[in-house]
Parts: structure tokens; sequence; C-alpha cells
């Protein structure tokens, strides 16, 4: 059996959990999760072993870094930002990462993976408010419309919009136009719309020692 070499499919064996790196594939019956459950470098699957606090809390960041494609300086600014802010520090974690432009084009379907996302939005695809933003972690606001830049509309990656995005899997804090290509955001994701696929309790356990 030919062994998994692909970097992104290694960071969810690594987590023992589909991350949702690779688009399509992450969906479908190839997705290396599904034969390979097991941390790379180990020769098969051996039993877990047992974590500690600190190491549950550490995995659990590494995960969310790895989920949003986030490194350790600019993860633990989000940290230091929800700290300075009244509330929840975990849950306004979650929503500063989720109201990330690059996350936000991914959840709507116009990117496959928030990886793609990072990559339209880099190569200028995309309008805020009517102005051109080039920064993937560009923070959104409630009523903040991202749309197309006009030019733009005809690049391949929107050549099949009606096919690749499934309105009915968007979230309810944000609407897409599927008639004016234009994404909304309604407002910050809270209770069950927030991002359930990391433990932000263990994160803010880990930064705060
Ligand atoms: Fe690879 Fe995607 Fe499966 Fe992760 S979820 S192992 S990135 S195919």
């Amino acid at each position: 059996m030919p062994k998994s070499l692909d970097p992104k499919c290694k960071k969810c064996r690594r987590e023992g959990v589909k991350l949702f790196l690779k688009g399509e594939r992450c969906a479908g019956p190839k997705c290396t999760l599904l034969k390979r459950n097991y941390p790379p470098g180990v020769h098969g699957p051996k039993g877990k072993k047992r974590s500690t606090e600190y190491g549950q809390q550490l995995r659990e960041k590494q995960k969310a870094k790895r989920i949003y494609g986030i490194f350790e300086r600019q993860f633990r600014n989000y940290y230091d930002k929800a700290i300075r802010q009244t509330g929840d520090t975990g849950q306004i974690m979650q929503q500063l990462l989720q109201t990330r432009l690059d996350n936000v084009i991914y959840q709507v379907g116009l990117g496959k993976s928030r990886g793609q996302a990072r990559q339209m939005i880099t190569h200028g695809l995309f309008l805020v408010n009517g102005k051109k933003v080039t920064i993937p972690s560009y923070q959104l606001k409630t009523k903040d419309e991202i749309t197309i830049k006009p030019e733009r509309t005809k690049a391949k990656n929107f050549a099949d919009l009606e096919k690749q995005i499934n309105e009915e899997k968007i979230p309810a804090w944000l609407h897409f136009d599927m008639k004016t290509k234009t994404t909304k955001i309604l407002n910050k994701p809270t209770g069950s719309e927030l991002d359930l696929s990391f433990n932000p309790r263990l994160i803010v356990e880990f930064y705060s020692k």
C-alpha cells in the first residue's frame, strides 16, 4: 500500500480528526484518514496513548491552528485580542477566527478549502464593501458585504457557482445571494453556529498559564 506523503493529510492524522484541508477529497472515500487513522510515523494503529492535561491543551491549540492554517504568532494574537474584550474569551476567539475573510469565503463555498480561499483572496478576486482586499485574515464585521471583483467574475473558480454552492450548507450567520454573487455577514456566530471542531476552553487554559 503506498504511503501517504501528503503533508496536509498528515496534519489530520496527527490530530486524529478530519481538518478538511483538501477540498472535495475530504468528503469522499479517498480521504486518507479513513484508511490510516493513526499518527504519521506509527506503523499501524497501536491504541491511543494517554495524554496529560497540558498535552490535551496543546493538541487542541495545534488542531485549531491547523484548521485555520495559522502560524503560532498570529494564533496567539487572537487570544490576546479576545482576552482584552468583555465576555467569554474562548467564544470571542472562535468568533474572531470564523469572521476571517478566508473562512467566510470557504464557508459559503466560493473556495473549496480555506487554503484555496486564501489563494483566491491574495490573487485579488474579492471586494469587501466595494474595496479590494487581499489579506486572508481580514476581519469582517456584521453587515459587511463581499463581492467578486467585476473583472474577475469569469475566473474559472466561479464558472459553475450554482453547482458548487450548496445554499443549505451555508451557516445561518451568513447569506449568499446567487444573483449578485454577494456574501453578507448577518451577525457574529453564536451558540451552535460557533466552530465546534475544537474546544476553545482548552486553548484559553493553555495560553493563560
Ligand atoms: Fe486529507 Fe482532507 Fe482527509 Fe484531512 S480530511 S486526511 S486533508 S483528505
